[in-house]
């Protein structure tokens, strides 16, 4: 282990160490600084005050009042300055985690890795961070277990406080690294992200590498904000993410789950994906999906892929919820799919068993890269597993089925599935307009369906046989179990 190395020290080359009360100004002293601390006024940034937080103002104007510098900061202002709607204001504070606490009634203390605030308002949450710097910077932090860095310069803990400009200089981007000022309603930057808002890139603060060693997920920050915001990623920050891109696989599961939902939940997940693609990036978290995606036999498997990400943009534009679990039944799909083909080909076995078990080694390799919670691997199980029960229609089944809480969703990757050009004889149309019908033509077309369905056992006496449906309720042989 070594420990964390300063952070503004890497930005610029320093000669000596930053102490309380020099400025980073005097302490880089004839050395070329890229960017100083420039502030920007109300008057020509244009920030609608109106569109602030009331509580995360009110938390900044909490903390200011009792002495500590407060700004809020990070991807609220970069929104705000690029006309986008914040999902969240962060505030930033000199206020130590314990000594915020003790300010907002209600609040909580959270994280270890990363120690933050939470002050809650009703249902929302506005987090505090305390300034963060190196950990050599403040005779303060030494000798406690503050920062740490692996031998690979992964940081494994970030809790070493220090000034406003060391805070902006951990920061990832420099779009990301813009403070407003609620006493003078400035924009401070020291990274020059507002001229990179201008100009539209995305831009490491740093070194790029050494940045992406210290947290890899950084990279994967990189293409969804690119994608959000339609930035360039600037080249040199681009450059090094292809050779760098399997040290994802240091990062603990859980946290890459939560990145691969704000990556295709971000409203953008095509342009993310096609990123993610392009920058060997999808293959690290999914590795089974981009296999398949290489490989795909006879299925469609990019353009369902990129069916489901569409639709799910197109959801989140009409403000409708989309489940996790959908994402992943649809991304996986495939990759489940060409399993249980496999199974089948060598055990005999049913092909509800092939599923299963299929399901169970694609959802178990899965979740060693982005570990699925059981609330959702739960539910893409049953929506796999009525992609079978989808074709068998007799009798009260359909009905029946349309009862299943997961219905909805196996019937949304069913048509995905028809409409990105798998052969199933029309079934989801079928089932558009058994949805859509009245009780008799309901029967209507379930006695299409009952002589459509392969019979399991061959009947004493045929029945006289029908004319059938124009919607074409063939099933798809595979999918009988
Ligand atoms: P959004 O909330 O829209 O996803 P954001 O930029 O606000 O984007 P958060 O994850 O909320 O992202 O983080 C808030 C801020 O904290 C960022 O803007 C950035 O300044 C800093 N930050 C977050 N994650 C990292 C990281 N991995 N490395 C360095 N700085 C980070
Ligand atoms: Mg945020």
């Amino acid at each position: 282990m070594k420990f964390l190395s300063n952070i503004a020290g890497r930005f610029f080359k320093r000669k000596a160490p930053l102490t309380d009360g020099q400025s980073a100004d005097q302490a880089f002293g004839g050395e070329t600084r890229p960017h100083g601390k420039v502030v920007i006024p109300e008057a020509e940034h244009g920030i609608d005050r109106r569109r602030l937080d009331e509580n995360a103002n009110k938390v900044v104007y909490r903390l200011l009042d009792d002495g500590h510098e407060a700004y809020l900061v990070g991807g609220c202002i970069r929104d705000l300055l690029t006309g986008q709607r914040p999902k969240d204001f962060d505030v930033a504070t000199g206020a130590h985690p314990e000594m915020a606490h003790e300010l907002f009634r209600r609040s909580r203390l959270i994280g270890r890795r990363f120690k933050l605030l939470h002050v809650r308002f009703g249902r929302e949450v506005i987090e505090v961070a305390t300034f963060r710097a190196g950990h050599d910077t403040h005779p303060a932090n030494e000798g406690g277990d503050h920062g740490r860095q692996s031998e690979s310069g992964l940081i494994l803990r970030d809790n070493v406080y220090g000034t406003l400009e060391e805070d902006a200089l951990r920061r990832d981007f420099t779009v990301n690294a813009l403070y407003y000022d609620l006493a003078n309603h400035s924009v401070v930057d020291f990274a020059n992200g507002y001229q990179d808002i201008k100009d539209k890139v995305i831009r490491m603060i740093g070194d790029p590498e050494e940045r992406y060693r210290e947290d890899p997920v950084r990279m994967l920050r990189a293409v969804r904000f690119a994608a959000k915001l339609e930035f360039d990623i600037e080249p040199a920050t681009a450059a090094p993410i292809d050779e760098l891109a399997p040290l994802l696989r240091d990062i603990a599961p859980a946290r890459l789950f939560d990145e691969s939902l704000k990556l295709f939940q971000s409203g953008h997940a095509e342009r993310v994906y096609r990123l993610m693609q392009q920058h060997n990036l999808f293959g690290q978290l999914f590795p089974q999906a981009a296999a398949s995606i290489r490989n795909p036999g006879n299925y469609p498997v990019e353009e369902l892929l990129l069916n489901a990400l569409r639709n799910t943009d197109r959801r989140i534009r009409q403000r409708k919820s989309v489940t996790p679990a959908f994402l992943y039944a649809a991304l996986l799909w495939y990759p489940m799919q060409q399993r249980m083909d496999q199974l089948l080909k060598q055990n005999r076995m049913p092909p509800l068993q092939a599923l299963h078990e299929a399901a169970n080694e694609v959802i178990g390799q899965q979740v060693r890269s982005t570990a699925i919670p059981r609330r959702f691997s739960t539910p893409i199980r049953e929506i796999w597993e009525l992609q079978l029960r989808l074709p068998r229609r007799q009798g009260n089944r359909a009905e029946r089925l349309m009862e299943h809480p997961r219905f909805r969703a196996a019937y949304d990757l069913l048509l995905l599935r028809e409409n990105s050009g798998e052969d199933l004889g029309g079934l989801s149309q079928w089932w558009t307009d058994f949805q859509n019908a009245n009780s008799v033509d309901r029967d209507s077309l379930q006695q299409h369906t009952d002589d459509d369905e392969p019979k399991r056992k061959p009947r004493r006496r045929r029945r006289p046989s029908r004319k059938r449906s124009n919607s074409g309720s063939q099933s798809n042989p595979e999918q009988q179990d």
